[in-house]
């Protein structure tokens, strides 16, 4: 699948020179469309909660056809979701998505921000949501984008007005932006902040409604528009060829690991905006009516707008370089702007379009993509001016060191230099600054605030290519960067990264012992420099035994890894703990894990978290050995219930017989497989005879959209979205003397501690009266939910329905989950209990 999805990617990435990494090369046209933007002075603010809700087709209008600054605020890094296209979730979902929504920037011309707040998981109201995420903390954040943005017009995604509808973060980031809108030009509040920025009003607020509110689009042919402005965001823009909503496809296709790919549309498109709060706009397609977006805005600036003009009208599309003299007249007046606001963003600006012009390539490559604190690498330095523009290399700021170059850049000579970079001792590794330290379930916790809101980490190595043009002095700065040649992709661009001398996991993330008897527990050392030597502990739980006490590691390589085995013995009753492999190298310690998530869509990134394995010993019984299991959508059940001395064989659906089924205790249905497999339409007979002739069927959950089967069970079985997301929701037992909550485990409240994320999800809501409910539970303020767990005997067996999220706490290594689990694969099976040699 993984692969599948690359070499996609690969095809669209290389027609459209669209690799994340590699720096821009903007042509002539691009760069005429760079000079009219510098021309306009108004900003757009789009706020919504994930990334994937941002509307790309409005973003990319109000950025390439009105070119206004345009920025996308999603509170959240959507760590929440899942991952369509590799193993990551979490925090390191939210590490890749965050790189998506930078990529869909680069695409559709919109700049990209974020608050603290983190994506916890779905939430039915925003009053729930507002408790977990800090309210305080992350309407502080979007009043510190808005007074660091300064945008004249906010764009809501959501609506704040129906809570309730939609999910509680989607309703919040509106509610939120709504707030904000009123206090961000008052100093009284969050008066810290006006340290580093300054207040702020913006004219108006919108709420990007749809048809999709009201209904229907017939309900909406017929609505009130007095209070909506529109656009037609399907214009065509000759310079790119391409229509704006195929940009906004191309970038929404960016949310590779949500499996967002779109296909583009051509044609008029309209789009509305309904005015919350400022004045409405007499022009209903000017959301900057009455607002001064041309260079008279900033004092000083009309003598800036008046050059750019000329400089507008009379660019040359064969030789772009004829305006340079004119852009660094702009560029001098830019410098005495009082304005600091603008004059930093256009002075970036400004400077982009002036390199273009020159076609002028400054790059700083590293001789290595990773280095530690105290080393030195080189850097291959490349300089070259492809103009008549009279240039000079004056000299280059390394590490806040100038050398003098004094070279003149002819035009089309490139100039090559090699300089040294000397990495600090104290220099902290490279990781997304909102993982360093540790959170709550709804807040990220970033110690530098300097740091908040900004999309990711700042480089921390650069040259600064101190030059001058035209006798100018202006100077550019870049990333220092790490790029190699591989023979199938071409040129490869890799951030250059600080890695720790030792980094070191747990082969496995949760380790099950199901029994008192000892396991071997795998530790793999990655060094970060050549002949590293060191120790390796692993620090564990009282009450567990770790022997031996260290084991000696010997890495003659940097990058490579060794593996040493430890050997763990449990406690005698049921218990949990966490273990850390501690690698002792000289007078340090090193208690992390180094994570290379490695996508062609996205830059290479490097994350760094605490080193850490849940190890559980757990009091169960279990009933049956083989256990047949058909893939869905993806979980681990295969792995967990191994960890659980069962035998688990995954059977292709194509291959599900009378003789394959024969084979096992029982078959679980992995989640979401009546969603995603063809073939289970064709097999439910042979399941449900299977579940006649005595064996028990286990079905997890599955939406009720597209569903690929009218009969997901023997008996009536109606699906719906009911779920219960708070993990800590109370459970009542229907059915306290039921064999599934006794036998061969007695289940009691403490196998409902520790669940992770939700209760569960999709229940169904209506079912035959041969089914028996067994759990009761719900949200607060939700009605009572009695479809988690239905179980029905069927001829000699028995069929389950799950939606518990057993798919969420099996990695989490909860120990009520499998208890409850080997109940549910053991119904029915007193008589053979002694058979079974795994048994206590
Ligand atoms: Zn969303």
């Amino acid at each position: 699948m993984k692969k599948q999805l690359h070499a996609i990617f690969l095809t669209l990435a290389t027609c459209l020179g669209l690799y994340a990494q590699q720096p821009k090369k903007p042509n002539a046209s691009e760069i005429y469309e760079s000079i009219k933007k510098l021309n306009f002075l108004g900003s757009v603010l789009y706020v919504a909660a994930h990334p994937d809700d941002e509307n790309t087709r409005l973003i990319s209008y109000m950025s390439n056809e009105v070119k206004a600054r345009t920025a996308y605020l999603s509170l959240t890094r959507g760590d929440g979701g899942q991952n369509l296209i590799g193993p990551e979730i979490r925090e390191l979902l939210g590490v890749i998505r965050t790189q998506e929504l930078l990529t869909a920037r680069q695409i559709d011309g919109g700049e990209q921000r974020f608050t603290r707040a983190n994506d916890f998981g779905y939430s039915k109201h925003p009053d729930e949501t507002l408790q977990i995420w800090n309210k305080d903390e992350v309407l502080s954040d979007v009043v510190l984008a808005i007074r660091q943005f300064k945008p004249d017009v906010i764009i809501n995604r959501f609506d704040h007005r129906s809570p309730g509808s939609t999910h509680g973060h989607h309703t919040s980031s509106a509610i939120l932006s709504v707030e904000a809108f009123d206090l961000v030009n008052d100093s009284s509040k969050y008066q810290e902040q006006l340290n580093s920025t300054t207040v702020w009003q913006p004219k108006r607020l919108f709420f990007n409604t749809s048809w999709w509110f009201y209904g229907s689009e017939e309900k909406f042919e017929k609505a009130n528009k007095s209070n909506l402005l529109s656009f037609d965001i399907g214009t065509y823009y000759p310079s790119k060829g391409l229509s704006n909503t195929e940009i906004a496809s191309l970038s929404r296709s960016q949310h590779k690991s949500q499996g967002f790919g779109n296909t583009g549309t051509r044609g008029s498109q309209m789009e509305y905006i309904e005015l919350i709060k400022g004045d409405m706009p007499n022009d209903g397609s000017n959301i900057f009516e009455g607002i001064n977006t041309t260079w008279t805005r900033v004092k000083d600036g009309e003598a800036i707008g008046n050059i750019m003009k000329n400089v507008e009208e009379h660019y040359n599309f064969q030789n772009p370089s004829a305006s340079i003299p004119q852009l660094k007249e702009a560029y001098k007046l830019i410098q005495n702007l009082e304005d600091t606001h603008w004059k930093t963003i256009k002075t970036e600006e400004i400077k982009q379009i002036i390199a273009a012009c020159a076609g002028l390539y400054l790059e700083a490559a590293a001789d290595t993509n990773h280095a530690t604190a105290g080393s030195s690498v080189q850097l291959n330095i490349e300089a070259i001016n492809r103009s008549n523009a009279n240039i000079k290399l004056q000299s280059f700021t390394i590490n806040n060191t100038k050398t003098d170059k004094n070279v003149e850049l002819a035009n089309n000579v490139n100039q090559k230099f090699q300089e040294s970079l000397t990495i600090d001792s104290q220099q902290q590794p490279t990781t997304p600054y909102w993982l360093t330290s540790k959170g709550t379930l709804g807040m990220y916790q970033v110690d530098d605030k300097s740091l908040i809101g900004k999309p990711e980490t700042p480089r921390t190595f650069n040259v600064t290519f101190n030059l001058t043009i035209e006798g100018t002095p202006i100077s550019f700065t870049r990333p220092v960067i790490y790029k190699t040649n591989d023979p199938v992709k071409g040129e490869v661009y890799k951030p250059f990264e600080i890695i720790p001398e030792a980094s070191a996991k747990v082969a496995e993330k949760v380790i099950i012992f199901d029994n008192d008897e000892e396991k071997q527990v795998s530790v793999i050392v990655k060094s970060g420099i050549n002949n590293l030597q060191g120790q390796v502990q692993l620090a564990h739980p009282k009450g567990w035994t770790v022997f031996p006490e260290k084991q000696t590691v010997n890495i003659q390589h940097k990058g490579a890894e060794q593996t040493v085995v430890f050997t763990i013995i449990p406690p005698k009753h049921q218990d949990e703990g966490l273990i850390t492999p501690m690698v002792h190298v000289g007078d340090q310690i090193y208690t992390r894990e180094l994570i290379e998530i490695d996508y062609d869509h996205i830059p290479f990134q490097t994350v760094l978290l605490p080193s850490e394995s849940k190890i559980v010993r757990l009091d169960i019984k279990k009933i049956g050995q083989n256990i047949g299991y058909i893939e869905g959508a993806g979980d681990v059940i295969p792995e967990s219930l191994q960890q659980i001395g069962y035998n688990v064989i995954t059977i292709n659906p194509e291959n599900i017989s009378e003789d394959t089924l024969r084979y096992f205790d029982a078959i679980v249905v992995g989640v979401r497989a009546y969603n995603t497999v063809d073939a289970l339409k064709f097999k439910q007979q042979l399941l449900f005879d299977y579940v006649a002739n005595g064996g028990n069927m286990i079905v997890q959950y599955n939406t009720n959209h597209r569903l690929k089967t009218d009969h997901l069970a023997p008996y009536k079985l109606e699906l719906s979205r009911d779920r219960v997301t708070d993990e800590l929701a109370e459970v009542a037992f229907l059915e306290p003397k039921h064999e599934l909550l006794n036998f061969p485990n007695k289940i009691n409240e403490h196998d409902f501690e520790g669940w992770t994320q939700e209760r569960g999800l999709y229940f169904p809501n209506s079912w035959g009266k041969e089914f028996t409910p067994i759990l009761e539970m719900h949200d607060k303020g939700d009605s009572k939910k009695k479809g988690s767990l239905l179980v029905a005997k069927y001829g000699k067996g028995y069929y389950i329905y799950t939606g518990l999220s057993f798919f969420r706490e099996f990695p989490a290594g909860v120990p009520g989950a499998y208890r409850l689990f080997a109940n549910m694969l053991s119904i029915g099976k007193e008589d053979i209990k002694t058979d079974n040699p795994l048994n206590d």
